[in-house]
């Protein structure tokens, strides 16, 4: 859900989406508090995320593989997938404590919070979660109730993302949402209200009907809201999606990319200017309230993967769920792992992954740090590419420190290609 330009648990498709423009203007001034805050998150553990994959209806950009909400069928899948956990855990040996589990969709917060609670206590019977464990969960405006709320609060959810998009009536239509603008604020209010204070809202830039003024009102808006972590994303207009079509049939116009590159870097002035650190392309936080789960991905720890399309890191290689449903249920029902391929990375491919998610995060990368992980040797390969980088204004090196420049961020598909 909501993952416009990236989708979290699939590391390949990372590389997707950025606006080519070419940027000069804005400077972020080099802070080394980003570093030391990024070093005092820990996440030692390993995460588990969870894929809930139904929606109500389908947003016409999307083109994850979803499934339209069936009560039948969600039973089973939870079922299913509580099975894949006894499954992984009789096959396979963990070690080291769950310290972030995550709930993504999908539309998690469609399901009955009772498959929510039936699902963490399973994680709980078989991985050791610590009570400090960061909890989340997706939701969209217009499904959470104060009962699904309470729900939450009560079998220990810590953290709720909510997908906004846009305070923008006219764009939620276009882009077939099935929520309103007013309902964001609503079903922020009830999520504090139930207790939750660790609350991501969601953003899109890009969206059909966008504008200079509305998308300064989006940001007015959600600072208004204070949620303590906001993320914006922005559109890639998928050829599969159907609003591709919209927008080559003239039915929705969006805004042209430098538009969109100029609204996302008064984001990195505006956002910063109201206490959000940024600490990722497209993330930024109150301190303290980083994700956690998402830095697992970014600073390649462990993340175990359960349901339909998941995807794995153990630590050496990386894995795929089946993404059909049907083949996986079958698969798990029958006792069978629903794993569909998986593969053991090589040390140039680690380096690759290491360089490119590494230059996601504000700490960017420690060229000595990684000299010594992966020898000067293997690592020198990349100097040359990174000097040119750092001479075409792409990132920022800085004694051992390496880091995007905005208008790295802004080419980032094109800076992430050198490394894979
Ligand atoms: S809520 Fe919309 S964007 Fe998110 S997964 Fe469902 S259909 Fe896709």
């Amino acid at each position: 859900m909501h993952r416009v330009t990236e989708h979290k648990e699939d590391v390949s498709v990372v590389l997707r989406g950025s606006v080519a423009k070419f940027f000069v203007g804005a400077v972020i001034h080099w802070d080394r508090s980003v570093r030391e805050a990024m070093d005092s998150i820990n996440t030692p553990g390993f995460g588990v995320y969870i894929h809930i994959p139904f929606c109500r209806t389908k947003c016409n950009y999307c083109t994850f593989v979803i499934k339209p909400w069936r009560k039948d069928l969600a039973e089973r899948y939870s079922r299913a997938v509580i099975q894949e956990l006894d499954l992984f855990l009789s096959e396979n040996e963990v070690s080291g404590v769950a310290d972030t589990i995550y709930f993504g969709g999908g539309t998690p917060s469609l399901v009955p919070a009772e498959h929510i609670a039936a699902l963490l206590s399973t994680c709980r019977r078989h991985f050791d979660v610590p009570q400090n464990c960061e909890i989340s969960l997706e939701a969209n405006p217009g499904t959470v109730t104060a009962e699904k709320a309470a729900a939450y609060r009560g079998c220990g959810i810590t953290r709720i993302s909510l997908g906004a998009q846009t305070f923008d009536e006219r764009s939620l239509q276009a882009i077939g949402r099935d929520h309103t603008a007013g309902q964001v604020a609503t079903s922020l209010a009830l999520l504090r209200e139930k207790g939750f204070e660790n609350i991501n809202v969601d953003l899109i830039l890009g969206l059909p009907e966008q504008d200079e003024i509305q998308w300064a009102g989006n940001l007015e808006m959600v600072t208004q809201l204070e949620p303590p972590h906001i993320s914006v994303y922005m559109l890639e207009l998928e050829p599969k999606s159907p609003l591709y079509h919209l927008v080559a049939r003239g039915v929705h116009r969006v805004p042209d990319e430098d538009a969109v590159s100029d609204w996302y870097l008064g984001a990195l002035d505006h956002l910063p200017g109201h206490g959000y650190a940024q600490y990722e392309i497209s993330n930024f936080a109150l301190p303290g309230y980083e994700c956690r789960h998402n830095l697992k991905y970014w600073q390649r720890r462990p993340v175990f993967g359960f349901g339909i399309g998941s995807h794995s890191f153990d630590g050496r290689a990386r894995y795929a769920n089946l993404a059909g449903m049907n083949a996986y249920l079958s698969r798990v029902e029958a006792g069978i792992s629903p794993v569909e391929w998986r593969r053991v990375l090589d040390e140039k491919e680690e380096l690759g992954e290491t360089l490119f998610l590494g230059l996601r995060l504000r700490s960017g990368l420690n060229w000595e740090e990684l000299s010594e992980g992966f020898g000067a040797e293997q690592v020198a390969e990349y100097e040359k590419t990174l000097r040119s980088m750092s001479n075409d204004g792409l990132v920022e090196w800085r004694d051992s420190s390496i880091r995007l420049t905005p208008r790295g961020m802004l080419l980032s598909n094109e800076v992430f290609q050198a490394f894979v």
